[in-house]
């Protein structure tokens, strides 16, 4: 069978996708649709090759969205329903205590994502949304799940558990399910790739610092802890969400502030974090505000820093001792002056940062520790769509 994937990651207004191969990772095109649903603003831009098409105009839902996007994957060559593709590949939020293995999709499969909506309600609709629109627009052709909650499933019960009411917790899911999961685990195995040791020999700590933005605490391969929690929300501050809070802020925001549920989520999803402290969310232009001298900026920067390390301190402790420590997704592997903070002072422990190696960009994974220090440093660029088409590839020809 042929291991040429459609990679499909449908988010509540957003489409991204990559057509690839799963043996070699070549990309033969990709695109990003935006604004579906929006009356203004409505774009699908695809690349292919050095093709690069724009098309503007509005996206009433994801199904057009879907068929714009086939419609420019013809326009450059590539008719998708006899492109010859292998199977499908969804990226899917949430897979709660159901899903943590690759999943070929049914009619029972989508309807229990569906269900896991109430876990998810930003996110699984528009999955299940966009798997049905697959299915309707590439019928016959395999469709498999690939869930951003699976690397978590092993988190031990003492890591997973919230301490409320444990009856209340039980009726309704509440509990650490963890997410990035799919990047954790791809970036984990190529540091160890690097290392040359297999991951059952590695404690590791993981650093994903994209947009959102989470850590986890990984020993010989399965994951022992992580940051985010019920919700992408908890754990490590980001570019809109704030991470950690009192929970204790949220009814004095509603009683006291008089903001209603719905300014509550707005506040904690995208008015938080980097850009509620500093009013952008972006890495890049954060350090040009710090240049400038900017003060909020810098405690946003600060902020950020101090959260981070908490973690490291947690993860090191949990894990006892510690093989490598790895930096992946937009933040991680971009921005030296994050690097460089998180891991500042901690020669002691056997961790250090060499300026040369984490100011000097590079393609793949590299090493910017020390050779001399114990603790393996890296920068390792993730590939999330590689791994979803290398699962699906896997599930479907195997
Ligand atoms: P991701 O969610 O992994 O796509 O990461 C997106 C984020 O990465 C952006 O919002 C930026 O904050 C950050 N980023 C991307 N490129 C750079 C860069 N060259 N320097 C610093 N931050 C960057």
């Amino acid at each position: 069978m042929s291991d040429l994937v459609l990679v499909l990651n449908c988010g509540s207004s957003s489409i991204k996708y990559q057509l690839l191969h799963a043996d070699s990772a070549q990309v033969r095109a990709s695109g990003l649709v935006e604004k579906i649903g929006e009356a203004h603003g409505g774009r699908v831009v695809h690349e292919c090759g050095e093709q690069k098409l724009v098309h503007e105009g509005p996206i009433p839902d994801h199904r057009a969205g879907l068929r714009q996007a086939f419609e420019m994957f013809r326009a450059t060559g590539i008719d998708l329903t006899t492109a010859g593709i292998g199977a499908v590949g969804h990226r899917v939020v949430h897979g709660g205590e159901v899903f943590w293995q690759p999943t070929l999709i049914t009619g029972e499969v989508l309807r229990t994502i569906r269900e896991l909506s109430v876990l998810a309600p930003l996110h699984n609709p528009a999955n299940a949304i966009g798997i049905e629109s697959t299915s309707e627009l590439l019928p016959g052709i395999p469709e498999v799940a690939v869930f951003d909650t699976a690397f978590f499933h092993t988190l031990p019960e003492a890591a997973r558990t919230y301490a409320i009411d444990a009856k209340i917790a039980a009726a309704h899911g509440v509990r650490r399910y963890g997410f990035h999961g799919t990047s954790h685990e791809y970036v984990s195995e190529k540091a160890a790739e690097y290392l040359g040791r297999p991951t059952s020999e590695l404690n590791q700590i993981i650093f994903h610092l994209g947009n959102g933005a989470s850590a986890s605490a990984v020993r010989g391969g399965l994951a022992i802890d992580t940051t985010m929690g019920m919700t992408p929300l908890e754990g490590l501050v980001m570019g809109t969400r704030p991470g950690d809070l009192d929970p204790g802020i949220m009814p004095h925001l509603m009683n006291v502030a008089g903001l209603d549920l719905p300014a509550v989520e707005q506040l904690l999803n995208r008015d938080s974090g980097i850009k509620g402290l500093s009013g952008v969310n972006d890495f890049r232009e954060l350090q040009q505000l710090i240049e400038g001298g900017d003060a909020q900026a810098k405690l946003a920067f600060d902020v950020y820093i101090h959260q981070l390390r908490r973690y490291l301190g947690a993860y090191l402790v949990e894990l006892g001792t510690v093989d490598t420590i790895v930096f992946t997704a937009g933040v991680g592997e971009n921005s030296p002056a994050v690097r460089a903070a998180a891991l500042a002072g901690l020669t002691g422990l056997g961790i250090d940062v060499d300026n040369a190696r984490n100011e000097t960009r590079a393609p793949g994974v590299r090493r910017i520790s020390p050779d001399s220090a114990p603790v393996a440093v890296l920068v390792v660029p993730t590939n999330e769509e590689l791994a979803i088409a290398r699962a699906a590839d896997e599930l479907v020809n195997s």
